[in-house]
């Protein structure tokens, strides 16, 4: 499995929608857990790393070059 990069301020794609329909999430806190904010309701969640990097789809960054 390729790493996944991101970074602060990123939006995720994740494989899996939120309940609210909308499937990126804009990336608020990065450590061993990352924190996630859900761009459809805004509600953030708090993943471990290992666990989310599985789960996405695509890395949009943040004002760089998409990955
Ligand atoms: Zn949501």
């Amino acid at each position: 499995m390729n790493i996944v990069r991101f970074s602060l301020g990123d939006l995720l794609k994740l494989k899996k929608p939120h309940p609210c329909g909308s499937d990126t999430f804009r990336v608020m806190r990065v450590g061993s857990d990352v924190r996630i904010a859900c761009t459809g309701c805004s509600r953030d969640l708090t993943l471990p790393r290992i666990k989310l990097e599985g789960q996405i789809k695509k890395v949009i960054a943040d004002g760089d070059d998409e990955r």
